[in-house]
């Protein structure tokens, strides 16, 4: 058997956004957390450049100084940071169990804030600077980075819905958008492909592969290298911006077979909390969030997990995936707020006079 390290009352996957600012919130509860950390301390935003969109910051902000002052602000209300994998998780009973390389951290709550990683095609010129031209005019958010391409002559690539929303978001500043797609057709929502095929700013390159991002650090992007999988033509493209638009993938792997997530792997939370499938679990930030994606919904959604979390310690009803109410003694509430199902099986009125609800109440 492994040696226990640790034993937390709030144990919080992640240290992005979201993770730090679930920190922030159950530290000043007193709560002590541990916040373990990833092979990405400070999570994507560590990788960007100036953050414009975090408000606070009128004159925006470097990615990694801001993660910096996250970090700052969760430690000084007492949180703890533990930098180390984790093989594997037991979430079959509380406290919950999760094994890293240095022994098992036993957590009373847990709070994953593990994030997503946008994917990328593998290609050469992709990677940051200095090994490529990331940040050099190569981004997975338009978003975060579509300011920077005012005037100039962009690529994305993509079919799906992401590479639709980024095509069309970026017009707003490029002079032309092009999208390369590897089939003849998109994966896009119809909505979605129309709103871009509408769009004169945009236009499409099929059948096509991206090979290489050509450009030099001090030119930043100037071209793309194609490659026709129908004709098997090979071209280049001149470009100033290459966004890759393929998907995401959230870090979610090693919780599969325990809790709820959808096909792609975005952990299932209750619309009207963090909870997610197993009571004491709370899930925020990009690991389930497929759609709004940006630091200040993920620190929002850390701060909604915390208190979750909090609520479920002092023993109040927390929802649950259903809509029922769980507590930590196991009393379950049901969906419509009239009954308790106590541990033992028994069945009461949640009315405060122990009588069910008069008809219209
Ligand atoms: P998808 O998986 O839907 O699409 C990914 C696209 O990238 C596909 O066209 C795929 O090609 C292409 N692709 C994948 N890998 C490669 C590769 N190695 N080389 C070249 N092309 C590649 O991901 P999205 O991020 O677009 O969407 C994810 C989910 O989020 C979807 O459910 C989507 O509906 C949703 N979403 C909704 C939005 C909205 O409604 N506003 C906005 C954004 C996302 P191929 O088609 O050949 O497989």
């Amino acid at each position: 058997m492994t040696q226990e390290i640790l034993h937390k009352e709030v144990v919080i996957i992640g240290s992005g956004p979201a993770g730090l600012t679930a920190a922030i919130y159950a530290a000043r509860a007193d709560l002590k957390p541990l916040v373990i950390e990833g092979p990405q301390p400070g999570g994507q935003l560590t990788i960007t450049t100036e953050v414009e969109n975090y408000p606070g910051f009128a004159e925006g902000i470097q990615g990694p100084e801001l993660m910096e002052q996250f970090r700052a602000q969760a430690a000084r209300f007492g949180t703890e940071f533990l930098v180390s994998w984790i093989d594997k998780v037991d979430l079959s009973e509380r406290p919950f169990t999760l094994h890293t390389a240095e022994g098992t951290v036993k957590a009373e709550t847990l709070i994953i804030a593990s994030g997503a990683s946008a994917k990328w095609l593998g290609i050469p010129g992709e990677a940051p600077a200095p090994h490529g031209l990331g940040g050099l005019g190569v981004s997975a958010c338009a978003t975060c980075d579509g300011f920077f391409f005012k005037g100039k002559k962009i690529v994305v690539v993509g079919g799906g819905d992401t590479a639709m929303e980024e095509a069309t978001f970026l017009t707003r500043y490029a002079s032309s958008v092009t999208v390369v797609h590897r089939r003849d057709h998109l994966r896009a929502s119809k909505i979605m492909q129309d709103k871009a095929m509408k769009n004169e700013k945009i236009d499409f390159i099929w059948n096509t592969d991206v090979l290489e991002i050509i450009g030099t650090p001090e030119s930043g992007v100037t071209s793309v290298r194609l490659y026709n999988n129908v004709t098997h033509e090979e071209t280049t493209f001149d470009c100033e911006g290459v966004f890759i638009a393929i998907g995401h993938k959230p870090n979610t792997d090693m919780f599969k077979g325990w809790l709820e997530m959808d096909d792609i792997g975005y952990l299932k939370t209750n619309g009207h909390s963090m909870a997610t499938n197993v009571p004491g679990v709370f899930a925020c930030g990009d690991a389930q969030d497929s759609f709004y994606r940006q630091a200040i919904t993920a620190a929002g959604t850390g701060c909604m997990a915390a208190i979750d979390a909090e609520r479920y310690l002092d023993n109040l009803p927390v929802p649950t995936l259903t809509g029922e109410e769980v507590t930590i003694e196991g009393e379950i509430v049901t969906a419509d707020h009239e009954t308790i199902i106590m541990p033992d099986g028994e069945v009461i009125s949640n009315h405060a006079d122990g009588e069910a609800a008069p008809a219209g109440d």
